[in-house]
């Protein structure tokens, strides 16, 4: 790519930390993992997106995976200017809630009711709230390295040891609340049954990314849902299956119509408000019939269902029910893996790649990646350089090795080609450097 430097986004950048913690309204954007100057963006099209200097970049982030279309696809921004153009928000019910809601309910069929709200953490702690309303118990049950979005409960993360004692992954949150959350080693049925067997009465919850994207893309292995369910089910917990990621992602109907396990409560957001901002929580009928006002559960948005918001994501919804639309989106996501992959081979970089359809990561590190600890193990300056590299080339990747790189149905052959050929010169150029 022709780089004009990064002149304005460092001016940019400058002149935000003076009105915003760090210059940025959610940490990773800050670039703190890789280092350098975050491009300041001022539009996108497609899969390109182009920042204040004017430099052009084949976009791998997609908004952190909504933007499973790409950016400023035509029929979302109409759906969008549409909405507005009738009022951004009334604090009343409309339509196209219902639309959306049925939309959400025809892809999962294990969500009989479903509450829209405004992001994914909302989704989650409202999940959370509803199932320990539901069980009568306090107990959370997570797993090393996914995240749920940033309440209290779930920023909790504990070492490796068997159903140890939660402790805060952040100050600010009080100890007696950490203390309710048990976190264990992703892809370990056998830590999940001791687990639940030893303290499964107390338990309201086991919540789970089925496809971990937060500590870069950590697939299930064969029998980890199946487990989960089997346990919750026996210990009388509700399982929760956080597709925040996932959900449209993977398959229409998520990690749950991909690997056939059925969770109760399901958690969603990112695709299904086309980029704006949205969450969305659901399940069972008799236990979303919990949550007010049909229950006593409260829980409640001013912009929840918000319009606009809702007409963004009944556009993208509609364009991914297109015959073939996810297998397009698996030829190019395997095409994109498969050449990296030969790229890192061809500079005898030692790379693990994991993929689930449109979402993969390249973790800079040989052997397999199955949990969180694997995926700590990867060299962070060598992704860090891998990660400058790339985007001196044009192509655009999430700013730190724990996260997913997504592909859109906006990318082409040739975007994937030319993002082969920069990681091809990366490779070899990390490898001359020694
Ligand atoms: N759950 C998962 C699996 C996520 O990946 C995220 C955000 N990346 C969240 C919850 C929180 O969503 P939000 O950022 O919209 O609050």
């Amino acid at each position: 790519m022709t780089k004009d430097g990064l002149e304005k986004s460092k001016a940019a950048f400058e002149r935000a930390k003076k009105s915003i913690p760090g210059g940025v309204n959610s940490p990773v954007r800050a670039f703190g993992a890789v280092g350098g100057t975050p491009p300041f963006i001022a539009k996108g099209k497609g899969a390109r997106i182009t920042d204040v200097d004017g430099n052009e970049y084949i976009d791998y982030v997609g908004s952190w995976g909504p933007l499973i279309l790409g950016h400023a696809h035509p029929q979302v921004v109409e759906a969008i200017r549409e909405a507005a153009e009738d009022g951004s928000s009334f604090g009343a019910p409309t339509e196209r809630e219902t639309l959306l809601a049925e939309e959400v309910k025809d892809a999962f069929p294990s969500m009989a009711l479903v509450r829209m709200v405004s992001s994914g953490t909302e989704a989650v702690m409202s999940a959370v709230r509803l199932a320990r309303a539901y069980t009568g118990r306090d107990k959370i049950v997570k797993f090393d390295g996914c995240y749920h979005g940033h309440g209290d409960y779930l920023l909790v993360q504990a070492g490796s040891g068997l159903a140890t004692a939660g402790v805060a992954s952040s100050p600010g949150v009080p100890e007696r609340t950490a203390r309710d959350t048990i976190s264990l080693p992703f892809n370990d049925a056998d830590a999940a049954a001791d687990c639940l067997k030893a303290q499964g009465d107390r338990v309201a919850a086991v919540i789970v990314e089925p496809v971990a994207g937060n500590m870069g893309v950590v697939p299930p292995e064969p029998g980890f849902l199946e487990a989960l369910r089997d346990l919750t089910t026996t210990h009388g917990a509700v399982l929760i299956f956080d597709e925040v990621i996932t959900g449209f992602r993977i398959a229409r109907g998520g990690a749950q119509e991909r690997y056939g396990v059925t969770p109760d409560l399901t958690t969603l957001g990112k695709i299904i408000g086309g980029g704006l901002p949205v969450g969305c929580y659901g399940g069972r009928g008799d236990i979303m019939k919990g949550i007010a006002p049909v229950g006593s559960v409260y829980q409640a948005g001013t912009l929840s269902g918000n319009p606009v918001t809702m007409a963004a994501g009944l556009a993208t919804l509609t364009e991914l029910k297109r015959d073939g639309f996810y297998d397009a989106l698996e030829t190019t996501a395997a095409s994109l893996e498969a050449g990296i992959v030969a790229a890192a081979k061809d500079a005898d970089a030692e790379i693990t790649t994991n993929r689930v359809g449109s979402m993969m990561t390249f973790f800079a590190r040989g052997g397999t990646v199955r949990n969180y600890v694997d995926a700590k193990a990867s060299d962070a300056e060598r992704f860090a350089k891998f990660h400058a590299g790339m985007l001196t080339r044009g192509v655009y990747l999430a700013p730190s090795q724990f996260e997913a790189t997504f592909v859109s149905a906006a990318h082409t052959e040739a975007d994937v080609a030319a993002t082969v050929a920069a990681a091809a010169a990366v490779f070899k150029e990390i490898a001359a450097a020694g």
